[in-house]
């Protein structure tokens, strides 16, 4: 698999950079202190078309390819997590209705979504259903012209701000495992649907974590995403889908770390010299860099190789190519935010006693990338992702 970023991509991920250098990377350290994403950064991503990278241009997107969104997602994250996620969980949630909705679904739902206008979250994880999604509780009964959901979710990224969610429930309760699950848009003022616990996090501060709770919540049977049935295999595309995005946005926050422990290296003197000139120093940017590049080529072939199997008519029904694109995306999520973990704590080690204090932006990065080896599954998950599609 062979692939080559175009003039167009290299000119767009150009003016990301300046943009996110110039006008949301002094922001950062504020939105992670307040824990608020300030509305100017909303407009900014609005009028930039950064909440509709991957998305079709029909329905209001800018029509961009997965390699080229990864791209946009790495200069965000290298500037500020908090804001890259405002695309990357857009991405997350509108991911089942781009796969599985109907035109007139899109049409409504999509087009909002795209321009920015509506937030969307993805609603899979429960209390008692993390890694094990398909053992979730919450249940979808049809009742004349409206399904009826009761169940709590946990953890759903910006789902306080979300005007709809992508929910999945079981349709059928005698099912067992993957089987019976369904996929649901649900407005945020569907009767019976509330906002629950807003978790205090210890990164990503900026993007709010919070429960769903649907009690006896009625929503229009139209609103269902494909078959009832479908919903697990929906999920599981959409995830093979954006992870290459949380992989991406690991290689931009630790692109931003080795940033900025370059240029500290070179400025603090101890022993009456650069830090940089110590052999010490300059192995472990050595190594970062190393490490980061490996992740960053990682990403982008998975990234190109879903553009390249999509493009594909009737991919889906390849076992093969389901399982190399699960496969990819399973390597780069994993290895990129391994890789970014690693790298920002020992790129605070370049700051010594500075890394570890408030005033300086490498605690930071250290707190946010810990969050990217747990979400979208585990970097555990991720492992036995790829091993069951090794010996498949
Ligand atoms: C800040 C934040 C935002 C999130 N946003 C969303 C969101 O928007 N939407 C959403 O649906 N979910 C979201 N999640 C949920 C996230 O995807 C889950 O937290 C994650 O999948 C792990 O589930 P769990 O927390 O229940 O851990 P558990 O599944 O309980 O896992 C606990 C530990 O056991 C390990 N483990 C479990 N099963 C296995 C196994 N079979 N093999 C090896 N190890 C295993 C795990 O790797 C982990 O180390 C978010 C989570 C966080 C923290």
């Amino acid at each position: 698999m062979q692939y080559q970023l175009t003039e167009e991509q290299l000119m767009l991920r150009d003016s990301v950079r300046r943009l996110s250098q110039e006008k949301i990377a002094p922001r950062a350290e504020e939105i992670d202190r307040t824990g608020h994403i300030p509305d100017d950064i909303v407009e900014l991503f609005r009028a930039n078309s950064l909440m509709g990278i991957p998305f079709p241009v029909e329905y209001g997107g800018a029509g961009g390819s997965f390699l080229t969104f990864i791209i946009v997602v790495e200069e965000l994250a290298k500037a500020c997590t908090n804001c890259c996620m405002l695309a990357g969980v857009q991405d997350l949630g509108a991911q089942p209705i781009v796969i599985a909705a109907t035109p007139q679904q899109k049409e409504k739902y999509l087009t909002r979504i795209a321009t920015g206008e509506w937030f969307v979250s993805f609603g899979l994880t429960e209390p008692s259903a993390g890694s094990d999604s398909a053992a979730m509780k919450t249940r979808a009964v049809l009742d004349g012209d409206s399904y009826v959901l009761n169940g709590t979710k946990c953890f759903i990224s910006n789902a306080d701000r979300a005007n709809v969610i992508t929910i999945f429930a079981k349709t059928d309760a005698e099912a067992s495992g993957v089987k019976g699950i369904s996929a649901f848009v649900v407005e945020k003022d569907s009767p019976g649907l509330s906002i629950g616990k807003k978790e205090d996090k210890m990164g990503n501060t900026a993007t709010p974590a919070c429960e769903v709770i649907m009690e006896d919540c009625r929503i229009p049977k139209e609103n269902i995403l494909g078959q009832e049935g479908e919903g697990f295999y929906i999920a599981m595309e959409t995830l093979d889908k954006t992870r290459p995005m949380v992989a991406s946005t690991g290689v931009g926050l630790l692109a931003g770390a080795l940033d900025y422990a370059i240029e500290y290296a070179k400025e603090r003197i101890q022993f009456g010299r650069p830090i940089a000139t110590l052999q010490a120093i300059q192995f472990k940017l050595a190594d970062i860099a190393m490490e980061l590049e490996a992740a960053r080529q990682l990403t982008y072939k998975a990234a190109a190789q879903i553009d390249a199997v999509t493009a594909e008519p009737g991919w889906q029904k390849s076992k093969s190519k389901r399982l190399e694109l699960s496969r990819l995306g399973a390597m780069c999520k994993c290895f990129a935010t391994d890789v970014a973990m690693r790298g920002t704590i020992e790129a605070a080690q370049v700051l010594g006693g500075y890394g570890y204090m408030k005033d300086y932006p490498m605690e930071r990065r250290i707190r946010d990338a810990k969050l990217l080896q747990i979400v979208e599954g585990t970097n555990e998950i991720q492992r036995s992702v790829i091993a069951g599609t090794l010996l498949a």
